[in-house]
């Protein structure tokens, strides 16, 4: 479905703009949350922030320094010099360390099984938490990713849950890395499940669905499907 054929015209996005929400999207990986956010976000016209890119970057730059993901003081360090910014430009929207466009490097699935060990650490979760809270100075804004609406944003004004089944989540991610980096599907679907218990066990701020979130399960729902449903329940808020 294209916008020109959707319900939410342009009308909608200038009512939207004018509120500026606050708006979280929590889930697992491969629930489909970074796409459907990056369209809610565009349909809306806010901002769309992709959290797990920036847990991502904090794994690039611990790799870059040959850091071990268990030296606390070591990340501690790396956190107090890095500068992670998300840059828009002729290439679209970039993640930015220390001035580095390190775009290409983050979805790599080494750096993926890194991010989700870093993320459990109490000083990285301390840096990126301030470094979230400051992209929300400017409302009317899509955070996605795995504490958003239970820890960073409790008060956000709309909060989604994205879940779906593993075996589904593990094809989308498979059918994404697929063409990158060859790997099988067993070994995404081991992956995956590894990152849900890290993810959903950790003591701190682990992936659970915020009080009072809207729970949408994407199994059988296409990318539009899930947007248009979340607009829907949006709209209840303007
Ligand atoms: O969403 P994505 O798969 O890119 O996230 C990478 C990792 O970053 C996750 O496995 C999770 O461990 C961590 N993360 C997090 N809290 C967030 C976003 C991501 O712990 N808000």
């Amino acid at each position: 479905m294209t916008s020109s054929t959707s319900p939410f015209k342009s009308n909608q996005k200038n009512k939207h703009a004018a509120r500026r929400l606050v708006i979280t999207i929590d889930g697992p990986g491969g629930a489909g949350k970074t796409t459907v956010s990056r369209i809610l976000a565009e349909r809306l016209g806010y901002q769309y922030v992709d959290t797990g890119a920036l847990y991502r970057g904090v794994a690039v730059a611990a790799r870059s320094a040959g850091l071990n993901r268990d030296d606390e003081a070591g990340l501690g360090a790396l956190c107090d010099n890095l500068d992670l910014r998300f840059i828009n430009n002729e290439k679209g929207l970039r993640l930015f360390s220390n001035c580095s466009d390190i775009t290409g490097l983050i979805r790599d699935p080494e750096i993926t099984m890194l991010a989700s060990a870093i993320s459990a650490k109490p000083v990285v979760r301390k840096f990126l938490l301030v470094l979230q809270r400051y992209m929300a100075k400017e409302k009317g804004v899509v955070f996605e990713g795995r504490d958003m609406g239970t820890v960073v944003f409790p008060a956000a004004d709309v909060k989604f849950f994205l879940n779906a089944s593993q075996r589904v989540r593990a094809l989308r991610r498979h059918r994404e890395l697929d063409r990158k980096t060859g790997q099988t599907i067993g070994k995404v679907e081991r992956d995956l499940q590894r990152r849900d218990e890290n993810d959903s066990n950790r003591p701190l701020a682990p992936l659970k669905p915020a009080e009072g979130s809207i729970h949408i399960d994407s199994t059988h729902l296409s990318i539009m499907g899930v947007v248009d449903l979340m607009l829907s329940h949006v709209d209840k808020f303007i």
